[in-house]
């Protein structure tokens, strides 16, 4: 596979970052992932939108330019014949040559690493048509969940939590509301209305929610954006997630309750479609 390195592509055996990089020793990192469908990129500006984002509120400084970044995984795609799969961004503050908490000067070069995982048919995942299985586990996340960092190892302890017992995935609950999946927004469908978490620092504000909520308006589906408990989730008519790899994926369980008829619903299973279809025919 070919990788890219600070400008360079390279064999991603030959791709190599120090030791002292902030983004090894601080996680002093942002990421981003695009998906890949038939050759192209689903939603690219948003995702250049929020990494902007993702550095203003950390001070980091961009390195490329949006065209920059679109060349440089379009040239991905292309040397790694990716037909559907995914992009990997990731933006560390760079290597201020010693371990330090303070920010090094802003002229310190940034590390930028982009590689691609294929995956064939990412939109026929056959996950979508059975829907996946969550529990509920606290968040003990920080307080700044919408910039997109590489501190995810609380995220990845819940994942493994819900493998243990079984389940897909994780929803995390924060003062007695779900905030988000690990690595999804979360969202329940109760007489019609389509309700998700509001934005604020306590998620992050997903592409594909964007999105998916503009389709639903579109298609006269009535939206609330409010948090939720997950006794109010249990009892919803539906119930799923969105995320850039997952698109519109339906939850079909909680806590070994099942949601609905224990069976995707025809609102989340709509909004895949709209979705899918829509993100295609806008692909870069
Ligand atoms: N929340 C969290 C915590 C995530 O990690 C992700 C995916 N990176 C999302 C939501 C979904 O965001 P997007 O739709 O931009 O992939």
């Amino acid at each position: 596979r070919t990788v890219y390195l600070n400008g360079d592509y390279l064999p991603e055996d030959e791709a190599k970052v120090s030791i002292f990089d902030r983004g090894f020793v601080m996680a002093d990192a942002i990421y981003e992932v695009t998906s890949v469908l038939g050759g192209k990129l689903i939603d690219f500006g948003g995702h250049m939108a929020r990494l902007k984002r993702s550095m203003d509120a950390l001070d980091m400084q961009n390195p490329l330019s949006d065209d920059e970044f679109l060349t440089a995984h379009r040239e991905l795609v292309t040397r790694n014949g990716i037909e559907d799969g995914l992009i990997y961004l990731q933006v560390t503050r760079g290597n201020p040559g010693d371990r330090d908490f303070a920010y090094p000067p802003a002229d310190t070069a940034p590390t930028v690493v982009m590689f691609t995982q294929s995956k064939p048919g990412l939109a026929d995942n056959p996950a979508a048509k059975q829907g996946i299985r969550v529990i509920s586990t606290e968040d003990l996340r920080w307080g700044r969940r919408d910039i997109k960092t590489v501190q995810l190892l609380y995220p990845s302890m819940a994942k493994m939590e819900a493998k243990a017992k079984g389940a897909d995935d994780a929803w995390l609950v924060e003062d007695g509301r779900v905030t988000e999946g690990t690595s999804n927004n979360a969202y329940i469908v109760k007489g019609g209305t389509i309700i998700t978490r509001e934005l604020s620092h306590d998620i992050l504000h997903g592409i594909t929610r964007a999105a998916v909520l503009r389709f639903a308006k579109e298609a006269q589906m009535k939206v609330e954006e409010r948090a939720f408990t997950i006794d109010e989730a249990k009892d919803a008519d539906e119930a799923f997630v969105t995320s850039a790899s997952a698109f519109v994926m339906p939850v079909v369980e909680i806590d070994g309750v099942s949601v609905g008829q224990g069976t995707p619903g025809p609102a989340a299973t709509r909004l895949r479609e709209i979705y899918l279809d829509e993100s295609r025919k806008a692909a870069v």
